[in-house]
């Protein structure tokens, strides 16, 4: 899977194209959450958050930006999320650096990430760690 949103980029396998710039391709999701589901790729390779220049990232955030109200007004939707995948543990399944841009509609059924409180001291102690190594 590494290669394959190359070959998009490239034009090698075919996509449904929404927009192109100097930095980044966006096209539609092969297997949408929902109609109009949008990746925004760097044209430059990257796997993921972690490789990714900031010069790139900077370009796929301002195509994202660009692109939301467009597909929210397209698709009539409520709502849209914009999540990244990185790492297989976070379901990063295509190696290519990759933001979707999902519309959400009321009542869609989609469920939010669960969440549980801290306990006492815990959150400290994890800013803590964050910040111990910046
Ligand atoms: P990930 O889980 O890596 O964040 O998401 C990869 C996304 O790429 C998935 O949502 C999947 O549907 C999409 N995808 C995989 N193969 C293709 C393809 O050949 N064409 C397009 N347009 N999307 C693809």
């Amino acid at each position: 899977m590494d290669e394959l949103f190359e070959k998009i980029i490239a034009g090698t396998i075919p996509s449904e194209k929404v927009h192109e710039d100097e930095h980044t391709y966006a096209f539609l999701d092969i297997n949408p959450t929902a109609p109009g589901h949008t990746l925004v790729v760097p044209k430059q390779k990257s796997t993921n958050i972690f490789d990714i220049p900031e010069s790139d990232w900077l370009a796929v955030m301002k195509t994202v930006r660009m692109l939301a109200p467009y597909i929210k007004e397209a698709m009539r939707a409520d709502g849209l999320n914009i999540v990244m995948n990185n790492e297989p543990a976070g379901h990063q399944v295509v190696m290519h650096a990759h933001v979707h841009i999902i519309p959400r509609f009321e009542g869609d059924g989609l469920k939010p990430w669960r969440g549980r409180p801290y306990e006492e001291g815990e959150a400290q102690r994890v800013a803590e760690k964050i910040r111990s190594l910046l």
